[in-house]
């Protein structure tokens, strides 16, 4: 029996484009079908009231009211969150003193609750940037953790501040008559929610919000395009301050007070539950799950109010689950899951890069396309120049006063066995570490002990030695974000970052051989195309000197011969300067005119490739632990 589908096209048969298109349309009609929902709250509310008199149709307008709020609250949790990859336990605190900016306010100087509307952001945003300047001391764990201290800290100042109230907070503000009618309320609750959503949409999607995507996947690669990652993380921690803040200040117009229990820690739950719950990966992810969680806390708590949260756990738990994206990505599930019984592939493992990227470098248009500026400095100066700098680890002297120059233009091997202390070197230039004594010059410049970023903006590119991109970016957007960063785009809260260079990252794409795989995500492809994309990433921020740390480690001959010529090519043709270590022998003897030989933290010899080769000392340390490697 045929099925019904047989002579329709099968969805993993169309092209790539109309299949994003697809999923846009989803997601539009996703977006509207909120909108709309949001907008009729008070005439179905109206319609319900009619049907179930129990329940007067102000009841819903209000839960209706309390979801806009906790939606604009939860969005901008979701800044930190879903955006830039923080988790902060202290969203509640600010949303409790943008709330109590209004109660007070009123309270002290009769201030209409409009006007203290206005200044809840500001004052929250306030209390975000130095409250986040102390958390941003610690990364990561200890980042949340200093999170909640500030959180339990401006709860107990609340608490017992009687100023504002002590333990029972303010209560009796009074709304201007305008807005004393329940739906009036209501829709000005909401453009006021809909414009600080289009506020924080055009932010994600500025250039700033490329930093933030960028910071969320690699910290360490997005400080090695230039990005002062601390910098960003402040930044946007005090948007989102802002914006709960913002948040606050309708509830305490809406609820009409303000008490210390909204500041209460366990009250951070709430827009972590919300944005898991309608899916950190989409702007309006968490608005979604905000009325969602509305709709179950009403019913749960009336069916159930003892198992409330235990329910509620459960099904965030389910959700997270099943659908880790939340519920927002159920029907991209539902599409993957339709395809999988029906035996269609997923529509979404298509593309797999097999490292043939690399085969289809085309060098001349490499070199033509990377913006990296013919050098201005004659040859034969030194562009970096390294004086007795050491650097150890406890007791181990990883790095010990190592003193090297390089020559503008040149390509400057640094060999040793493993252990040597390459790397640790080129993290000592890099600003990855500081050096314990000794000084790092680089064109004319003392950079010293200066951040990560700082270095790379000054023009020195680096490849790590374990490959680090930005795998869930597309390989477009790995270029294309370097390209922003190191041209300082992304300080701009306003544009389109994706439309930002686009033409210029697509072509380098095309020269190095990645251009069929630009819309993929970077972390998709081999692991010979992934080194590709890190070299292009240096030519995408033009750096004048470019490290590389064991270029081709795991690359096939092949490939391995393939990388090496872009990048003899583009040092010669563009008098791009490299300093790379590597153990391949046969690749630092083919490329390098400079090699230094380290051993156990020290220069052991320098020379021309000759020189080094035939040095006995070389032979017998370097060599002599190769000819071990190989006997054991
Ligand atoms: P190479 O790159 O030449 O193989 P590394 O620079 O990675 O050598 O390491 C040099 C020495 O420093 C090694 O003995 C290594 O174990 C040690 N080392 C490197 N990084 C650290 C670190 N973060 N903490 C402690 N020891 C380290
Ligand atoms: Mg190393």
């Amino acid at each position: 029996m045929s099925s019904p589908d047989a002579g329709r096209p099968q969805t993993s048969r169309l092209p790539a484009w109309l299949r994003r298109a697809r999923r846009g349309r989803l997601r539009l009609a996703v977006t509207v079908l909120l909108v709309l929902f949001a907008l009729l709250i008070p005439p179905l509310s109206g319609f319900y009231e009619q049907l179930n008199p129990d329940v007067s149709s102000k009841f819903y307008i209000f839960l209706g009211t309390s979801a806009l709020v906790l939606a604009l609250w939860s969005v901008s949790y979701n800044l930190m969150l879903g955006y830039t990859g923080m988790v902060s336990y202290a969203h509640a605190a600010y949303f409790g003193v943008g709330a109590y900016t209004v109660a007070f306010l009123f309270k002290r100087f009769q201030l209409p609750a409009l006007e203290g509307l206005v200044l809840a952001p500001v004052v929250a945003a306030a209390v975000g940037l130095v409250t986040g300047l102390v958390a941003l001391r610690a990364v990561r764990l200890y980042f949340s953790l200093l999170t909640l201290a500030i959180s339990q800290l401006l709860f107990s100042i609340a608490f017992s501040w009687c100023t504002i109230g002590c333990d029972n907070g303010i209560h009796g503000i009074q709304l201007p008559d305008q807005l004393s009618d329940y739906t009036t309320l209501y829709y000005f609750v909401g453009a006021v929610v809909g414009i600080a959503m289009l506020i924080m949409f055009a932010v994600v999607r500025s250039p700033f919000g490329a930093a933030l995507a960028a910071i969320r996947e690699n910290r360490r690669r997005a400080s090695a395009i230039g990005l002062n990652v601390k910098a960003y993380e402040l930044t946007v921690f005090t948007l989102a301050s802002l914006f709960a803040g913002l948040a606050g200040g309708l509830f305490a117009v809406f609820q009409q007070e303000a008490y210390p229990e909204l500041l209460y820690w366990t009250n951070n739950a709430q827009p972590i539950v919300v944005a898991l719950l309608g899916g950190t990966g989409a702007f309006l992810g968490p608005a979604l799950g905000a009325f969602i969680y509305t709709v179950l806390d009403n019913a749960i708590s009336k069916q159930f109010p003892y198992q409330f949260d235990v329910i509620l756990g459960a099904i965030v738990l389910g959700v997270v689950l099943l659908v880790p994206g939340g519920v927002w990505d159920a029907p991209a599930l539902l599409g993957a899951l339709r395809a999988r019984i029906r035996g269609g592939e997923d529509e979404e493992q298509q593309a797999e890069s097999t490292g043939e990227a690399i085969r289809r470098i085309d060098v001349a248009k490499a070199v033509k396309a990377g913006a990296i500026e013919s050098d201005a400095v004659p040859r034969g100066e030194t562009l970096l120049r390294l004086d007795g700098l050491s650097k150890a680890f406890g007791g181990l002297q990883a790095v010990q006063s190592v003193s090297l120059q390089v020559k503008q233009g040149d390509r400057h091997a640094i060999i040793g066995p493993n252990g040597a202390g390459k790397s640790t070197l080129f993290d000592l230039i890099t600003g990855r570490l500081k050096p314990d004594s000794g000084r790092v010059v680089f064109d004319g410049r003392d950079i010293t002990g200066k951040p990560a970023h700082t270095i790379a903006r000054s023009g020195i590119g680096r490849a790590f030695q374990i490959t680090s991109i930005f795998p869930r970016l597309t390989v477009r957007q790995n270029l294309q974000y370097a390209m922003l960063a190191n041209r300082g785009d992304t300080r701009r809260l306003l544009g389109w970052a994706d439309r930002i260079h686009r033409e210029d990252a697509l072509e380098l794409l095309d020269a190095v051989g990645l251009g069929a795989y630009a819309d993929l995500p970077a972390g998709q492809l081999s692991h010979g195309d992934q080194r590709a994309i890190e070299i292009a990433i240096s030519l995408a921020l033009g750096s004048k000197l470019v490290l590389l740390d064991e270029p081709t480690a795991g690359m096939s001959p092949y490939e391995t011969e393939k990388a090496m010529e872009l990048v003899r090519r583009l040092a010669t043709e563009r008098g791009l300067t490299l300093l790379f270590c590597e153990h391949d022998m046969q690749v630092v003897f083919g490329t390098a005119r400079t090699v230094t030989v380290m051993h156990l933290g020290r220069i052991l010899t320098e020379g021309t490739p000759d020189q080094v080769r035939s040095d006995p000392e070389v032979q017998k340390v370097y060599l002599g632990v190769e000819l071990e490697e190989a006997g054991a």
